[in-house]
């Protein structure tokens, strides 16, 4: 058993683009590669991420799938690793348990993973994120974003500080 840290995907690991539709939209993070090769030799990192731009027609779940082996194969070719990407295609007036803030994708991950949820953490830049790690009673860090309701236990400029809080957690 080990903690996972869940972590949003837009404006957490690459740049926010609205509804960003196929792979060449999807720019990666500089700082998120050398953290995410530190924890991944400690933590699940599993991906939580609401695609309602599938349901609206902005893009197809093959759109969908490329757009996600971008992201892991430049994390692997960092020495990094994603164990596992789950997505809500839903609307929001759907209210769909799977998207966040509901628990739904985080419950089904509990399920697929040997992860130790009290010591894990939620990563997000939105107010949804925060409010899924308190659904959840998990820790949350709020990277890049300092605008919104709810700031999470910590805020963290850049992965190099994420890893850094979740290290400090650990001692
Ligand atoms: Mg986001």
């Amino acid at each position: 058993m080990k903690p996972a840290i869940f972590l949003d995907r837009d404006g957490t690991l690459n740049r926010n683009c609205p509804y960003c539709k196929n792979e060449d939209e999807i720019v990666l993070y500089q700082d998120i590669f050398g953290p995410l090769a530190e924890l991944s030799k400690t933590h699940y990192i599993i991906i939580i991420t609401n695609q309602s731009g599938v349901a609206r027609g902005y893009f197809t779940i093959d759109d969908l799938e490329r757009m996600h082996a971008k992201i892991r194969r430049e994390i692997k070719a960092h020495g990094g690793r994603i164990d596992a990407i789950y997505y809500c295609i839903d609307l929001p007036e759907a209210a769909s348990r799977m998207r966040k803030p509901n628990t739904g994708m985080v419950e089904k991950a509990l399920r697929d993973f040997d992860i130790l949820a009290k010591t894990s953490f939620v990563v997000g830049d939105e107010d949804a994120d925060m409010l899924l790690a308190r659904n959840l009673g998990m820790r949350a860090i709020r990277v890049r974003n300092r605008q919104g309701k709810y700031m999470g236990d910590f805020y963290a400029d850049d992965f190099n500080e994420v890893l850094e809080i979740i290290r400090n957690e650990e001692a």
